[in-house]
Order: C-alpha cells, then sequence, then structure tokens
C-alpha cells in the first residue's frame, strides 16, 4: 500500500514528518512542537499511531507529552541510548534492524550514532527520515561521536536505493548549498541545484523531500571519495575530506 509523506514546518527551521497510509492513520517522525502538528492531523482527520524520535533534541521531541496526551494510543518510539535522557515515558524502544509494522507497510531502523549516541533514520517504503544526522546538501554536527563514527554512517547511506527520498530534520537547504559549491565549485549539478532552490526558496515552496541520487551528486558528505573534491580541499582520504569539510560546515575540527 502506498504511504506518503508530509512536511510540517515547526520551531525556527525544523521539520516534522507525518507518514499517512488509508488517509486514516498517521504516525509522526519529530515534531519539536505539536501545534503544527496537530492542525494537520485535525485538518485531515488523521487519528495519530505513532511518535517516532529519530533522537533527543528538544527541538526535535518537544511537542510529544502534548501530541500523547491528545492522542494517549500513540506509542513513543526512540533508540535506548535516547530514551534513557528525556522526561516523557517512551514506550517502545528500537535499534538496528528492527522493524514496526505500519498499516501493511514496515518502518525499519537504521542506527546511526555520532549527532548523539542514539540517532537513528526510520525507512518506510521510498522514504528515509534521517533526523540530523543527514541533511539537504549537508551532514549534521558529530555532537556525541567522532568523524569515524559517522564516515561509517554515511557510507551505509550513500549505498541505499538512489531512489529514496531524503527527508531531514532542518531546512538549511540553500545555506548548505552554499557550503557545498565553496568546497566543490566546478561541481555543474550543485550550481544548478543551488539556483533553483533560491528560486524555490523564494516563492515558499518546500524544498524537502530530495532524492538520494541528487544528493549522491551534490552533497559533498556523500561525495567523500570523489577526486576533484580531495583535490579541491588538498586531502587524501574519506576520513580527511569529512574533516575538511566540517570545518567549512561548523568552524570547528571534529574529533576522530
Ligand atoms: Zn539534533
Ligand atoms: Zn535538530
Amino acid at each position: 500500500m502506498s504511504v506518503s509523506a508530509i512536511p510540517i514546518r515547526t520551531l525556527k527551521n525544523n521539520y516534522a514528518w507525518l507518514i499517512v497510509a488509508n488517509r486514516k492513520h498517521a504516525a509522526v517522525i519529530d515534531p519539536g512542537e505539536a501545534g503544527p502538528v496537530l492542525q494537520v492531523l485535525t485538518e485531515k482527520g488523521l487519528t495519530l499511531d505513532m511518535i517516532l524520535l529519530t533522537h533527543l533534541h528538544p527541538d526535535h521531541c518537544g511537542g510529544t507529552p502534548e501530541l500523547h496526551r491528545a492522542f494517549p494510543e500513540a506509542r513513543i518510539v526512540m533508540h535506548p541510548d535516547d530514551a534513557g535522557r528525556v522526561d516523557f515515558p517512551v514506550n517502545q524502544q528500537v535499534g538496528e534492524g528492527d522493524s514496526i509494522g505500519f498499516n501493511e507497510n514496515a518502518i525499519t531502523i537504521m542506527h546511526l550514532p555520532c549527532h548523539t549516541r542514539g540517532c537513528v533514520a526510520y525507512r518506510i517504503t521510498d522514504y528515509l527520515f534521517t533526523g540530523d544526522t543527514l541533511f539537504t546538501a549537508g551532514c549534521g554536527k558529530f555532537f556525541e561521536g567522532t568523524a569515524t563514527e559517522m564516515l561509517a554512517n554515511l557510507n551505509r547511506l550513500k549505498n541505499l536505493p538512489e531512489n529514496l527520498m531524503i527527508c531531514c530534520g532542518h531546512e538549511y537547504t540553500v545555506e548548505n548549498l552554499a557550503y557545498a559549491t565553496q568546497a566543490d565549485p566546478d561541481n555543474a549539478v550543485l550550481s544548478e541545484r543551488l539556483a533553483t532552490a533560491c528560486r524555490d526558496e523564494a516563492a515558499g515552496r518546500f524544498l524537502v523531500p530530495a532524492p538520494l541520487s541528487l544528493e549522491l551528486k551534490t552533497n559533498p558528505f556523500l561525495r567523500l571519495d570523489n577526486p576533484q573534491l580531495q583535490r579541491n580541499l588538498g586531502t587524501g582520504s574519506d576520513l580527511e575530506t569529512l574533516i575538511a569539510l566540517y570545518k567549512i560546515y561548523y568552524q570547528q575540527t571534529p574529533a576522530t
């Protein structure tokens, strides 16, 4: 059965995502606040079955208690490494390779520790919800992990099917593409994507989700082995390239 994924803007620049099956049942990913999510649920007459959290940061789970009060049957799902550090009860703890049924589809879990210890991505049909691990044209901060750990995560993500739609936790597309252009100035697909993203943003259009196929051509964090990128950055390995990119994006040197 087909599933749709609806982005909902929350807080300053966050996305919560609603996945809908049957036009009746919904699961929400990363409700940083409840209000905008409740509004869409009401408008569409949907019942909330699950609250899936990619990690413990409040801009991703802040709306959970209020949503759970509105839908007490909804299961709250999270990885154990982050579940022990939030101030609300988690109903189901999930880890690498686990699968949760959602109507007739399965949601599978990838554990991608680094941004936090308990970071996960959720995958259902052609959608991958990456939280703050992978952004459009960028990568999240390594708050609780090393560059080596993130490299392992990125290598897993870039080998997923190219038709997957990347649904990330923040709207950073234009600024990320601008950083990417600093590292990869001769990449024509990248310049074209930046121009399109600027036009779409000015027109008030959503810039997400983005197909993995486009990320593979324009997100430098998924192109660490690209010879031209390595030459531009003066690096000789994927790990060195990752560290050099992190310095451009975050003006910090990560632990390795
Ligand atoms: Zn975060
Ligand atoms: Zn965040």
